[in-house]
């Protein structure tokens, strides 16, 4: 007997749960792409956009996942040789850095731990070693997905003009746009990525680049861009076809429309208060878990901790057999540990992850800590007892 039969609840980081007013908003026949109804939504999909970054600038839309996005706001800016400083804490940091030394430039990654937060310190030490002003990028994520941790973009900003430092600030919010706050213009971030599936609550396959003014001026010096990554027949098209450079995601924005539809409805502050209060949910079921047994955030300070996923360490091989167990008993699926160690190593399993970004809300959040606190009964994992009242009056007191 299986107690996983019903509606599942996938969550890894990442895709997230697509609501069904999105799926329902994809299930139709090919739509004409000349003239119609498709193209008269782009004007108002941007603007939308626009709004969910707090920002004037510009968005592309790129037929791509994030990867594809990392590339194609770093083609615009770089050229061959350029020095781009990464400030990496985890494995998305490190992965966007790849993507840099891959088209050319001279990478220089400071490297904070899978546990920790930007140090400011050692980001001005590297502002001021660069007297001739030669960095043109400075490259962060602000919630590494691998870790959970949530870095201070605007803190990175203020050292960047403290420093007087002309370099374009960079952001990755691939994982948190729409679930933590992010404020672009306020922030100073000259250059954002995300993509479609994770706090956008619509399938893998939509890549966005943001980018302000002064990020468009470097674009003119830019030697890596490329024409299908050109971000300025995307901006500024002619025709309809030149949103995407060639045939649009026809679907994709169907359900991206319902999607924006749905967060304008909700309201982007109660979305963020919704996903803090999840998150707090979690971190309090963790606190109990983790008080009598082996199971740890892996983030300690709440203040530094992502509200759209939560990375946790077990140690042994709990984390692996947890997830089996919440899988195949319980209809919950819960992500791998990232970038923690190799999936080779036999520390793999003592790592897990949950996503509970986008279309989330308390029932799926209790039912998914009430399935891990059955899990680890099952499995005779030590664990404190009331986890679950703990996670339930954060959610009383929202
Ligand atoms: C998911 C994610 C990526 C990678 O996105 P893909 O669509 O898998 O290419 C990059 N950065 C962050 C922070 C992410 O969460």
């Amino acid at each position: 007997m299986s107690l996983s039969h019903g509606r599942s609840y996938l969550a890894i980081p990442g895709p997230s749960v697509v609501p069904d007013r999105v799926l329902r908003a994809m299930h139709r026949a090919a739509p004409n792409i000349y003239e119609g109804e498709l193209p008269d939504m782009m004007p108002g999909l941007l603007t939308d956009l626009k709004a969910l970054a707090r920002t004037d600038g510009q968005v592309a839309i790129y037929i791509a996942n994030g990867h594809g996005a990392w590339e194609a706001a770093l083609a615009n800016v770089l050229s061959p040789g350029d020095r781009v400083l990464v400030l990496a804490t985890g494995r998305f940091g490190e992965g966007w850095a790849g993507v840099a030394r891959g088209l050319g430039a001279d990478v220089e990654i400071l490297d904070f731990g899978k546990r920790a937060t930007i140090d400011i310190a050692r980001v001005e030490e590297a502002l001021a070693a660069d007297p001739d002003r030669r960095i043109r990028a400075v490259l962060t994520v602000q919630v590494d997905t691998a870790t959970s941790v949530r870095n201070d973009l605007a803190r990175v900003r203020a050292a960047l003009d403290a420093a007087d430092h002309p370099a374009l600030l960079m952001a990755d919010c691939i994982a948190c746009l729409g679930c933590d706050r992010f404020e672009m213009d306020a922030w100073g971030v000259d250059v954002m990525v995300t993509a479609s599936q994770k706090g956008l609550m619509t399938p893998p396959g939509l890549g966005l680049v943001y980018f302000n003014a002064r990020a468009e001026r470097v674009r003119d010096g830019a030697a890596c861009v490329t024409p299908y990554w050109d971000w300025r027949p995307r901006t500024a098209p002619a025709d309809f076809y030149q949103y995407f450079n060639g045939t649009a995601p026809t679907h994709h924005v169907y359900g991206l429309r319902a999607a924006l539809d749905m967060i304008a409805e909700e309201g982007l502050e109660a979305i963020w208060d919704r996903h803090a209060t999840l998150a707090r949910a979690v971190w309090a079921a963790f606190d109990v878990w983790g008080s009598e047994g082996p199971l740890e955030l892996n983030i300690a300070e709440p203040g530094l901790r992502s509200h759209a996923v939560t990375a946790v360490r077990t140690g042994g091989d709990i984390g692996g057999r947890l997830r089996r167990w919440t899988e195949t008993e319980g209809g919950l699926t819960l992500g791998i540990g990232l970038g923690m160690v190799e999936k080779s190593d036999p520390a793999f399993g003592g790592f897990f992850r949950i996503g509970h970004m986008g279309h989330v809300n308390a029932h799926m959040l209790l039912g998914a800590l009430a399935v891990i606190d059955a899990g680890l009964k099952a499995l005779g994992v030590p664990h404190g007892r009331g986890a679950l009242d703990a996670a339930a009056e954060v959610c009383a007191g929202a």
